[in-house]
């Protein structure tokens, strides 16, 4: 079995000295108990749970996977997982981070996204079945009604039920303005719902005892495309009057996909034959109610790449100390043993800072941006909540395309370091390079955060989100300029920030001449904008070592990888500058 500790001494040195969370959560509204010490005991709740019983049923859930029992179209998950749910939902997982009004907790949305790094790095497949959920609870309780709350949602929180997204069809992936399903308005103000949705995550298991999906689908006279599509609420077993779950609803799973990773995620094929359903919301603003949800879902693909990453971290470095083979290029380090161990290669070395270099800034990203969202949800001032809500908008893509893809990187070169005991099944490592693949994929591929950012959030919002960041990065530089420990970052970030300015200036400009240029130098733009704000993440992190009581070890590592990082990551800004700036001509036709 890999290993899995949860990372609770660099989790908290992101919350409390790089992001000062405390302070910011109990300046909120209804922020009085959120201390330090409340985040800090529900993280180590969260490892207890991740480390005992999500991570043993990792593998054991990758190789048995689900079952599809085609006579009465049910999914039994694999072994352990049902206990599983079941400890996570007595525990209160389940309602931890949404409202009173929908029987949850309430706590900061900084915490949510701490805890759940730490249950995804347990189990990613496993931990599907609840994020699911939580973008439907928090969908209703926006565009819903107090009785579909009541009805459809409370059961979620306390765990009794779970909960589905419904969007993709055959036809319909990126591009959701081509769906096909249909929903017919009743008598009785419900709706019959027929079509096939296809790749719905939990969309039949044996976890809970219902399930309510969240539907995409079209009103008879809706406008074609986009504008056209409404939300709707549809449980596998039509709702009682007094609460409880009566006769089976028109809906069901037709099939579950073989795939290359995630396997204990039942991923369905959702038959709707005239399924009884509740519209959400207006007519034809489905789309628009789905988006809104958008923000924390992709946030939290991206915590699936940190969780994955971090994980696969922690059982290559331990690999690379135990294995002996080779001597060190200098001579011998281990001259009694019959070889020196891998950590004295260079060029293993490479592999392990380039992973944890990746690993601690992105839980610095992702946690910085999660904090936003506590500040745009709860702030007092309306400015400050504008210029949180501006940031999160902005930060998003970036948060989902960037850190999906450097996890693919973390994972193989995880899987490097174990030589060809990495591509062999039960050492175990190669199940976080499969699991990885699908991040990029699904809520939106990287090509979509990449149009997202440079699209939507530089041209269509006028690059707000990024002035504030730029603005914050400067403040950060201006600060430290002085600070002899901090030259060494200060100087080439001020550089990065700069530069980056002004290339998003000169984009902006060739897009504006020919649109194909947004989207020919969009994911290069994602990673070129990511890599100088994870240099930013890198530099908050030194200098909140520097001032903190942490041993000299940990502020040293802080150091040197941060050097690590801005000698050897930072300057692939400059190919992606190079390909941004080769434009659109360097891609002909192809036939
Ligand atoms: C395991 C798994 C679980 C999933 N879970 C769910 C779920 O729970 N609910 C749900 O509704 N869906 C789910 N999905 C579906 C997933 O969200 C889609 O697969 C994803 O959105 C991509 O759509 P597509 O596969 O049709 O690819 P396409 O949209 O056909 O895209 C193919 C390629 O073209 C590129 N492309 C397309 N349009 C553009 C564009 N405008 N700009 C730039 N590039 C573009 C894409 O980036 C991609 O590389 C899941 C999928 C999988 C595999």
């Amino acid at each position: 079995m890999t290993l899995y500790k949860a990372p609770l001494d660099d989790l908290r040195f992101a919350l409390h000295e790089v992001l000062g969370a405390e302070q910011t959560l109990t300046s909120l509204q209804h922020g009085d108990g959120h201390t330090r010490d409340l985040l800090d005991a529900v993280l180590e709740e969260a490892a207890k749970l991740s480390e005992q019983v999500l991570a043993p049923i990792n593998a054991s859930g990758d190789e048995e996977g689900c079952h599809y029992d085609k006579a009465t179209a049910t999914v039994t998950t694999p072994k352990g997982f049902k206990e599983a749910y079941r400890q996570f939902a007595d525990g209160g997982w389940t309602g931890l981070t949404m409202s009173e009004a929908l029987g949850g907790q309430a706590l900061p949305g900084v915490l949510g996204t701490a805890t759940t790094e730490v249950f995804q790095s347990g189990n990613l497949a496993w931990s599907l079945y609840p994020m699911l959920s939580e973008g439907l609870c928090h969908a209703v309780e926006v565009h819903g009604t107090e009785a579909q709350v009541e009805r459809f949602v409370k059961p979620i929180v306390e765990g009794r039920w779970t909960g589905t997204m419904c969007l993709t069809e055959p036809q319909a992936g990126s591009d959701l303005g081509l769906l096909k399903t249909r929903a017919e308005p009743q008598a009785d103000g419900s709706y019959r719902l027929t079509g096939t949705k296809i790749f719905i995550s939990a969309g039949e298991h044996d976890l809970a005892e219902n399930i309510v999906h969240l539907v995409l689908a079209r009103l008879p006279d809706a406008p074609v495309g986009s504008r056209g599509i409404s939300l709707f609420l549809v449980p596998k077993f039509k709702i009682k009057a007094d609460g409880t779950p009566g006769e089976r609803n028109a809906v069901a799973a037709g099939a579950i996909e073989h795939k290359m990773g995630i396997r204990g995620s039942a991923t369905c094929v959702m038959n709707f034959d005239g399924a009884e359903g509740w519209l959400v919301g207006q007519p034809n603003k489905g789309l628009a109610g789905m988006f809104t949800m958008m923000n924390a879902a992709r946030l939290g693909v991206g915590v699936q790449g940190l969780a994955l990453a971090e994980r696969a971290l922690q059982n290559s470095l331990n690999y690379a100390r135990e294995r002996l083979q080779s001597r060190a290029l200098s001579g011998p380090k281990f001259p009694d043993k019959p070889a020196d161990n891998l950590l004295v290669q260079p060029d293993v070395r490479r592999m392990l800072l380039t992973q944890r270099a990746f690993v601690e800034s992105c839980r610095v990203l992702l946690l910085y941006t999660a904090l936003q969202t506590d500040v745009e949800a709860r702030a007092t001032d309306p400015a400050v909540r504008q210029r949180a809500s501006e940031l999160v908008a902005f930060l998003i893509p970036i948060a989902k395309g960037l850190v999906t893809e450097l996890a693919q990187e973390s994972t193989k070169e995880a899987l490097q370091i174990y030589g060809g005991h990495g591509y062999i099944a039960e050492n175990g490592v190669e199940q976080f390079v499969r699991d990885a693949r699908i991040i990029t994929l699904y809520e939106g591929t990287t090509g979509i955060q990449a149009a997202d950012l440079l699209g939507r959030k530089i041209l269509q919002l006028q690059g707000t989100g990024l002035k504030h960041f730029l603005e914050e990065v400067g403040a950060f530089c201006k600060q430290h300029a002085q600070d002899e420990s901090l030259r060494s970052l200060v100087g080439p970030l001020a550089f990065s920030a700069k530069a980056w300015g002004e290339l998003t200036m000169k984009l902006v400009q060739r897009v504006q001449g020919n649109p194909e240029e947004l989207g020919a130098a969009a994911v290069d733009y994602l990673y070129y904008s990511g890599y100088i704000t994870l240099a930013y993440m890198w530099a908050r992190s030194v200098a909140a070592a520097d001032a903190s009581n942490h041993p000299a070890a940990f502020k040293q590592a802080k150091r040197d990888t941060a050097a690590f990082y801005f000698a050897r990551i930072l300057p692939r800004t400059l190919v992606h500058q190079a390909a941004i700036e080769a434009g659109v001509d360097t891609l002909p036709a192809v036939a």
